[in-house]
């Protein structure tokens, strides 16, 4: 249902041609406003992008920060986009997409001087072998979980990426394990990771490459559900591994523009929408900073954060106001500082293990991340940082040049400490923790870029002071509490706006799932034949937010 035409500024700062009316309009060409527009074309719906910034990808973007390095600026390592039935489904391969791997997987040095430090390799012979040797049992263990992980992990994605309530999975799960199984796996998976690894494995080793990998949400080893994040992730690791764009995250990015324009969907780029113009209960047009209008005739998808859709574009009108109170209370992911290097030579690690994985998780052993998150939860910018670590030639060779590293660290504030000056300090620490480990790193540093949280923000709104997921993943913002509580869905108060971003459920990752969700809910609930789901969603709305 194509609109009249107009004219506005186009992807590159060309004048393009573009409707003044579109079937949906999806706010946000992050992957998941890609991913929903894409969907939605396929359906034969006339689709517009409008993007804030000069280029789509959100946090998926790479760029040549120094001559010959290809750095990521913010996302990096991909297991759950080729685990996402979101994007399988795209079959972005066939757009362009190429992936590769490092030769291992993880890393994690116990201590500063460790010169043996644990990996998870592709093989699992080789990880559980390893694994043993450290700690007899912990192979047996190890294998066996992973066993496990075969077994359930269609019915735990299938859990962990659909709407609230999840229906399908768990009925699966019950199938393969039983009752009394899936209820065990149901404990573990609510477990800290603290518990969570001295349950899984009793050598120090093994337990450290559980904690590291849950330390990727923003949820305290101490902190219930904490330790999900770290099961998923190391299971992953060893699973498919952790897979890298050839020539940089820019490249997936790129893929998902070619999807989604070959069913049609057009991507404007230099604009920023500041308002959702709503009337009779539904969205009937979208504004954007520049004054122009794009009338909508069926559905917006919202590729934005959830404060901003509710507490700016939507019209107050269109709020509940319980809503509004609920989200005062949104709790927003602790900020980040990412420093991206450019090295004339391989990283001098101490422990060799780690010259051959793509990840490093650097610097703290269980008490360091319990101290470290003391620092994070006691306003104080972390003198012994915590990182992760990137090496990106190591995973991709194209990168940089022969002999030459690639790399990024990125590491957390105190929320509420984000200023720039506190930024500049965090880094000068995290200089100081890569030496201890790596003696002679910053001698081989050539390039060095910092993205405090004010520039992570600046350069896609979405990352408020750097929010890798979109709102803090611990668990009283999860599931039906994402992002507030009462919703859990793609569905808003409005009947044909759908919040599409990390900010709904399941969250933050490069998985497409929150755009497939909010895509689903859009022609699920479009037309007469729409009429009674929309009709359930209004009543469920106003049980769960008056
Ligand atoms: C430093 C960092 C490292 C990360 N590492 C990984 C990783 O290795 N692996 C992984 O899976 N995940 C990683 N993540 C998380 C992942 O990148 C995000 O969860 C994911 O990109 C969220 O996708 P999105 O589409 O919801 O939002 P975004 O990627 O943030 O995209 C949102 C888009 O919407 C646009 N926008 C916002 N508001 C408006 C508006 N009003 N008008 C028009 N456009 C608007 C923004 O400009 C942006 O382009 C990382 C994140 C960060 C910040």
């Amino acid at each position: 249902m194509p609109g009249p035409v107009g004219r506005t500024r186009g992807t590159a700062g060309r004048t393009e041609v573009s409707p003044q009316s579109a079937d949906a309009v999806v706010i946000g060409a992050g992957h998941n406003g890609l991913v929903a527009a894409a969907m939605l074309a396929d359906a034969g719906w006339d689709v517009v992008v409008l993007e804030a910034q000069s280029e789509p990808g959100g946090a998926v973007k790479s760029a040549e920060l120094f001559p010959g390095y290809v750095s990521d600026l913010y996302s990096a390592f991909y297991p759950l986009s080729v685990a996402s039935p979101a994007l399988k489904a795209l079959h972005l391969e066939d757009h362009g997409l190429q992936w590769t791997h490092a030769p291992a997987v993880v890393g994690h040095p116990r201590f500063a001087e460790d010169d043996d430090a644990p990996v998870i390799y592709h093989e699992i012979d080789r990880t559980a072998d390893d694994l043993e040797r450290r700690q007899q049992g912990d192979g047996d263990r190890w294998r066996a979980l992973f066993d496990q992980w075969l077994r359930i992990k269609d019915a735990l994605f299938a859990t962990l990426f659909a709407p609230f309530p999840p229906v399908r999975g768990p009925a699966q799960l019950l199938r393969e394990l039983g009752s009394a199984d899936a209820l065990r796996l149901a404990h573990l998976m609510l477990l800290p990771a603290g518990v969570m690894a001295q349950r899984l494995f009793e050598g120090e080793a093994a337990r450290l490459l559980l904690l590291g990998n849950a330390m990727h949400a923003d949820v305290p080893i101490d902190a219930p559900g904490s330790g999900v994040m770290g099961y998923l992730l190391i299971m992953m690791a060893q699973d498919g591994g952790w897979p890298v764009p050839v020539g940089g995250a820019g490249q997936l990015t790129k893929a998902l523009v070619n999807r989604a324009r070959v069913g049609g969907a057009r991507i404007e780029c230099g604009r920023e929408v500041d308002a959702i113009e709503v009337s009779g209960g539904r969205a009937v047009a979208v504004r954007d900073t520049g004054g122009s209008t794009v009338r909508v005739h069926r559905a917006v998808i919202a590729d934005t954060s959830a404060p901003r859709l509710y507490g700016h574009l939507l019209p107050s009108h269109a709020v509940p106001d319980a809503v509004v109170r609920e989200l005062k209370h949104f709790v927003w992911d602790t900020p980040v500082l990412k420093i991206n290097y450019a090295l004339d030579s391989p990283i001098p690690w101490r422990s060799k293990s780690l010259n051959d994985v793509g990840t490093v998780h650097v610097g703290a052993d269980h008490d360091g991340l319990v101290r470290w998150m003391a620092d994070l939860n006691t306003a104080t910018v972390p003198l012994h940082p915590f990182m992760l670590f990137g090496q990106m030639s190591t995973a991709d060779p194209s990168r940089s040049p022969i002999g030459t590293e690639s790399a990024w660290a990125y590491t957390h504030l105190p929320r509420g400490v984000a200023d720039d000056a506190s930024a500049d300090q965090l880094s000068a620490a995290v200089d100081v923790v890569l030496d201890r480990y790596a003696p002679g790193f910053s001698e081989k540093v050539i390039g060095k870029t910092i993205q405090r949280p004010s520039d992570l923000e600046a350069s896609d709104a979405n990352l408020h002071s750097g929010a890798v997921n979109g709102g803090t993943s611990q668990l009283y913002q999860q599931l039906i509490f994402r992002p507030a509580p009462g919703f859990g869905r793609a569905e808003t108060s409005v009947e044909n706006v759908y919040l599409g971003s990390a900010g709904a459920t399941p969250g933050g990752g490069v998985h497409g799932v929150c755009g497939r969700n909010a895509a689903k809910a859009a022609l699920a609930g479009d037309g007469a034949r729409g009429w009674p789901r929309r009709r359930l969603t209004r009543t469920m709305m106003s049980l769960t937010t008056r």
